[in-house]
């Protein structure tokens, strides 16, 4: 969307794949690695990682108060795998996260056998089937505080709460443009 500056939280894990992606779509995107980044930005990409590991940067960054707030004032979200960790109110194992969207996340939750997978999502609202790729990923195991966009296996993986989205799977590695693209017009765009 033209004029929707969106940032990828850069401290670990996936995001130049995320930054590749907005740009092959033609969107304006930057780097977030601090404050002043976050302050520069309208919206905001948490990639894939390692959840606990990206959360202590944060911290160390002393990026966490200002985060939570920009969120709380409505700024769009986009948090993938990793990132819908982050975002997620409570993780069943304890971890602790941003706390700022009412669903419940279990990690790594598909079990050893299933660690890695590509598998084909139905999207209803943007009347498509996307290529989902799912490295240890977190199940959602209770969404009643979001709006369900996908599911896959009886779970849900695309969930959205107002300013804030969370996906369990890995778009941007697939090269799949739909999620992004739906969050920069539609979420950032201030639809729904
Ligand atoms: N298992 C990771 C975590 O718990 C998430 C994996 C990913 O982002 N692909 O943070």
């Amino acid at each position: 969307m033209v004029g929707v500056k969106t940032g990828v939280l850069a401290l670990q894990g996936d995001f130049a794949e995320h930054l590749e992606l907005l740009a092959s779509c033609g969107y304006s995107a930057e780097a977030v690695r601090s404050v002043e980044d976050l302050q520069a930005v309208d919206s905001l990409i948490i990639p894939g990682g390692e959840s606990t590991t990206m959360l202590k940067l944060i911290d160390r960054y002393d990026m966490r108060d200002f985060l939570v707030k920009r969120i709380s004032a409505g700024m769009p979200v986009l948090g993938t795998c990793a990132g819908a960790i982050l975002l997620a109110d409570r993780v069943s194992d304890g971890e602790t996260s941003l706390g700022v969207l009412s669903i419940v996340v279990e990690r790594n939750a598909y079990g050893r056998q299933a660690q890695s997978f590509e598998a084909d999502i139905d999207v209803p609202d943007l009347d498509c089937t996307i290529k989902g790729v799912f490295i240890r990923a977190p199940v959602i195991v209770d969404a009643a505080g979001a709006t369900v966009v996908a599911t896959w296996a009886g779970s849900p993986v695309l969930v959205r709460s107002g300013n804030l989205v969370a996906c369990t799977f890995h778009p941007e590695l697939a090269g799949e443009e739909r999620v992004h693209r739906w969050f920069v017009e539609q979420v950032c765009g201030g639809e729904g």
